[in-house]
């Protein structure tokens, strides 16, 4: 770690400007992340831009510095510009540019130094000059941290960097739930909240600001759950006419599969829904089902071992059939982690 700290100490000493990217659909670890690390550029007098493929949920909307935030979904043209001018490109909370979806392409063309702060696994180390990987941390916002740290900077961290990071590391651990056994990430979270973070505040904003809609479609894709026992697994299908129907909006299908993941005996849980014109399908697993593996191997996807995604070209229906035909192929597996948990 320490002669990348040294490289990138000397990226940013030549830098006067950077773009700031994450992922499609972002997530309070993509969007915590960017703002935090636009405003610590600041400090160094680094002047950036945070870009995200498209919109993300209203309930991160607080947030202060996500105004600033643009949208390629919406404005194709000024990232040329930004990216133009850029010394710099920061990659988060990906493993791979792809994962930005069509934003990428444009990405390609990018002419300075590219850097990588992730904590998937599997990153693409041929893409960038500069990697920090490193997939035993809660998330990219803690291992944001751990940087800003290891280049002295953390006293300039202001209360609206500290609940940018906060955010993260609640969100991606399930409000500490899962991937927070560490206790260097109560550490990081001790000095958040010395820092100003309210987490009780922070979870209000995030988890109790839903709109009576997405409770109701909630209640709806939990009766429409599928349980299939002798498989240990659990799933979940929205078709667009449901969403439609509901009243969604985007965001509000979050979370729906870890109530499947939540039952008994259930150690693979899987969500799938439509998302501009292809099928997409969350995995979440317990124990040592690796959903990473699962979702690369069967749906071109990938992430972290008990979470990830991926995708599925065709209707929702033939998705769902692919998924129950691979079952079988597992059954011992699930089994055995099922039999190792309980
Ligand atoms: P979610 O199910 O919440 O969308 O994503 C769970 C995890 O899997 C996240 O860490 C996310 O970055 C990753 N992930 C989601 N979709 C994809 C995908 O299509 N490809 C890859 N490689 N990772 C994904
Ligand atoms: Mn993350």
């Amino acid at each position: 770690m320490n002669s990348e700290i040294q490289q990138l100490k000397s990226f940013l000493q030549e830098a006067g400007s950077a773009v700031i990217v994450s992922h499609e659909n972002p997530d309070g670890d993509a969007i915590g992340s960017a703002i935090a690390l636009a405003r610590m550029l600041k400090e160094l007098n680094i002047e950036s831009k945070v870009w995200l493929p498209g919109r993300f949920p209203a309930y991160y909307r607080w947030m202060s510095g996500s105004d600033d935030i643009s949208y390629y979904s919406e404005n194709k043209n000024d990232i040329v510009d930004h990216l133009k001018n850029a010394d710099l490109l920061f990659a988060l909370d990906l493993s791979s540019v792809s994962r930005t979806g069509k934003m990428s392409e444009t990405l390609s063309h990018f002419q300075g130094k590219r850097v990588l702060i992730d904590h998937h696994i599997n990153p693409s180390y041929d893409e960038f000059d500069l990697v920090f990987s490193d997939i035993t941390v809660s998330s990219t916002c803690e291992l944001l941290f751990h940087l800003l740290d290891l280049l002295g900077i953390l006293p300039k961290m202001t209360k609206e960097v500290a609940e940018a990071l906060y955010v993260g590391i609640m969100t991606d651990t399930g409000s500490f739930s899962f991937n927070c056994n560490s206790p260097v990430t109560y550490e990081v979270v001790a000095h958040l909240v010395k820092t100003g973070v309210s987490p009780d505040r922070i979870h209000k904003m995030v988890y109790d600001n839903n709109h009576e809609n997405r409770i109701r479609l909630l209640g709806y894709a939990l009766q429409k759950m599928k349980v299939l026992p002798q498989h240990h697994t659990a799933y979940i299908s929205l078709d667009k006419a449901e969403l439609k129907k509901a009243g969604s909006q985007p965001g509000d299908t979050e979370g729906i599969v870890n109530f499947a993941l939540s039952i008994k005996n259930i150690v693979l849980a899987a969500f799938f829904s439509v998302r501009e014109g292809e099928i997409k399908v969350s995995f979440r697993s317990k124990g040592n089902f690796s959903v990473n593996d699962f979702a690369r191997k069967h749906f071109n996807g990938g992430g972290h071992y008990n979470a990830a995604g991926g995708s599925f070209s065709g209707t929702i229906e033939e998705a769902v059939k692919r998924f129950e035909s691979i079952l079988p192929e597992y059954v011992h597996e699930l089994a055995a982690c099922n039999e190792q948990l309980s």
